[in-house]
């Protein structure tokens, strides 16, 4: 097949781009080999095809937020969700400690203080932090086709520094958002950020958003499709941190990112879109996976927008 030779032609076009650096915040994450590059893509019928570092594992970070989310919405219902979280872009950095004005909602679940707030919706209302996080280990492995793992040592240097993401924990528990023990919200998000994929996990993972939450292996149906449009619509809106607006007119996929230097797009009916690569831009998202993806809407004619 030539589409594995152009995946190889897609990473060499992107590997120049060295600008950026990997996140410091958590010590594991500063110390990775920022030489990684990989991407994969899995089509709605199931065929998979990858490139590159394709089976080296990083921790999923934000990426969760968007498979919480749902998880959330299926837990607790929409309505519910939807008076705790906002869906408007932030246009602040993704760990500000900020509320909706009037509202005092967090501004989305893409944000830390909504993430935390759509973790802490799992499961039910007197769910355990073991029982939450048991639940989203499992959802993320039934859409990534493997049993998933918990990064410890990811888990642990994030926890060592978590002042920030406690503060919106405290911040969330005294606006009334969250109910419960906000240190046990933070720690079980941590935990979600720690989950530990490749690009085809996350490829497997976006082209079951891309197919209407049913996976394309298994045939399950793993997200109701209502859940899925939600999903995706606040990817586009604010899945790319603070370039949201920049991402969507340019590349024109739904799409998260995360610190560890993963990104998914997931484009409906089509394709799930996987990169990996560490070093991140001043906004937060992986140089060369931007530039990978950028390639990859030009080429294959994905942007949303277009008429194909
Ligand atoms: N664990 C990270 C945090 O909450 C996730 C950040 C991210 O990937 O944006 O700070």
């Amino acid at each position: 097949s030539p589409i594995p030779d152009y995946l190889n032609q897609v990473l060499e076009n992107a590997r120049p781009s060295e600008s950026g650096a990997p996140a410091d915040y958590i010590e594991t994450l500063a110390n990775a080999d920022t030489s990684r590059i990989a991407v994969a893509l899995a089509m709605v019928d199931g065929q998979i095809y990858s490139a590159g570092d394709d089976q080296v594992e990083f921790s999923i970070q934000s990426i969760s937020k968007a498979f919480v989310y749902a998880i959330a919405i299926e837990d607790a219902g929409l309505k519910r969700v939807l008076e705790k979280i906002g869906v408007e872009p932030s246009g602040d950095a993704f760990n500000k400690l900020s509320l909706e004005r009037g509202s005092n909602r967090p501004m989305n679940p893409m944000i830390n203080a909504g993430a935390i707030t759509a973790h802490s919706l799992v499961a039910g209302p007197d769910a355990t932090a073991k029982q939450r996080t048991d639940r989203i280990l499992e959802i993320l492995s039934k859409l990534a086709g493997r049993q998933l793992q918990v990064d410890e040592e990811v888990y642990q240097a994030e926890l060592r520094d978590a002042d920030r993401n406690m503060g919106i924990g405290y911040m969330l528990k005294a606006a009334g958002v969250i109910n419960g023990d906000p240190r046990e919200a933070v720690t079980g998000y941590i935990r979600q950020c720690s989950i530990n994929v490749n690009v085809r996990d996350l490829a497997m993972m976006a082209a079951t958003l891309c197919n209407a939450g049913i996976h394309p292996v298994t045939g399950e149906s793993i997200i109701p499709q209502t859940s899925v449009r939600q999903v995706l619509s606040v990817m586009t809106t604010c899945g790319m941190y603070d370039a949201a607006g920049d991402w969507v007119s340019n590349i024109g996929i739904p799409a998260k990112s995360g610190v560890a230097g993963g990104i998914i797009g997931a484009l409906p009916g089509q394709v799930g879109i996987a990169t990996f690569s560490p070093k991140l831009d001043e906004r937060g998202n992986s140089v060369r996976g931007v530039v990978i993806c950028e390639k990859l809407s030009r080429d294959m004619g994905l942007h949303m927008m277009d008429v194909s």
